[in-house]
């Protein structure tokens, strides 16, 4: 991109073209065009209202320090609005801690709240414990499947008791083609689109401001804006078929740009909602299709199973010993 200029200002060198469209951007004008993507795309979805408390969930990473940066921007323009951060602590030693330490680092800088739940308080057992006890094992899980019910739980009761009135979360372009496309692979089309409001019976809506941007230009946006974001990825990450439908797609992207939001939107205009009657489960109260919500039943099976394995080798022996 040598002796070219930016497209935008025509004032500074490029720091990146954007293949699906042509344009060469230099760093501010990149920057910016991210922060004014995210805005339109809040208000062409009516993402947000401006007396919302937003609860933004951080892991840690670029995309979701991101997010924050980008929404405590935002936020300054409407007074009536308000901003907490919430970090799931899942008890994955070593990888989690950097996280958290990073997010409550930028919450500082931005000065946002930041509160931290973790699995271990909430459920009784972090996702390593359960892993290494063998109870994964015997319930024939993957540790991604319980990290994912328990994670969006955990938001869900932190929503609660923060009084959140909306949970922005920092699903990216391709994270929801790639959830689309695990759907299908499973044999089942998509029943509802991902990160757009739904309000309904005792449900704090979820919305993803990052949908419409791509992740590589979200891990731009970070090193631009000097975020620092954890870049080890978690231990678990290799075993998960997210991880397989992740590589393909960023390859066939880069081979096809803008396939991805083609993707988006041929599947998204063939969703049928379906309002499918809400209860509420009869342990916790959360709105949910069963009477007892996934998140509880793995509770109970996990304790069960954790209980026996207690009884087995005695009562003083924890988790981590056995
Ligand atoms: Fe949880 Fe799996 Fe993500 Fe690790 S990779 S944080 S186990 S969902
Ligand atoms: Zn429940």
């Amino acid at each position: 991109m040598s002796g070219k200029l930016c497209d935008v200002c025509r004032e500074s060198p490029p720091v990146y073209r954007q293949a699906y469209s042509g344009v060469s951007f230099c760093a501010e004008c990149f920057k910016e065009s991210i922060e004014k993507r995210v805005r339109r795309t809040i208000s062409r979805y009516s993402l947000l209202r401006e007396d919302d408390r937003i609860l933004v969930a951080v892991s840690g990473g670029k995309d979701s320090l991101s997010l924050l940066k980008i929404l405590a921007r935002i936020e300054r323009d409407f007074p009536r609005a308000s901003l907490v951060a919430v970090s799931i602590d899942e008890g994955i030693p070593g990888y989690r801690d950097e996280a958290l330490r990073l997010a409550a680092e930028l919450c500082r800088r931005l000065r946002v709240e930041h509160r931290v739940y973790s699995f271990k308080e909430l459920f009784g057992a972090g996702l390593t414990d359960a892993r290494e006890s063998g109870v994964l094992k015997r319930l024939g899980l993957g540790p991604c499947t319980l990290c994912g019910v328990w994670r969006r739980k955990s938001i869900s009761l932190a929503a609660r008791e923060l009084k959140a009135t909306v949970v922005a979360t920092a699903h990216t372009l391709d994270d929801i083609v790639q959830t689309y496309l695990m759907d299908m692979l499973r044999g089942e089309f998509p029943k509802a689109p991902i990160g757009l409001r739904r309000e309904g019976d005792g449900i704090i809506p979820r919305v993803s401001p990052l949908r419409l941007i791509p992740e590589e230009e979200v891990v731009l946006y970070a090193y631009l804006s000097r975020i620092p974001f954890q870049e080890t990825p978690c231990p678990n990450a290799q075993d998960s078929q997210r991880d397989l439908v992740r590589s393909f797609l960023a390859h066939f992207d880069a081979r096809y740009p803008g396939s991805l939001f083609a993707a988006l939107k041929a599947i998204e205009s063939r969703i049928e909602t379906r309002e499918g009657a809400l209860t509420h489960c009869k342990v916790c109260g959360e709105p949910t299709s069963r009477s007892l919500c996934r998140s509880c039943e793995l509770e109970g099976l996990v304790s069960h199973i954790l209980g026996e394995t207690r009884q087995l080798v005695g009562p003083d022996v924890g988790v981590d010993d056995v």
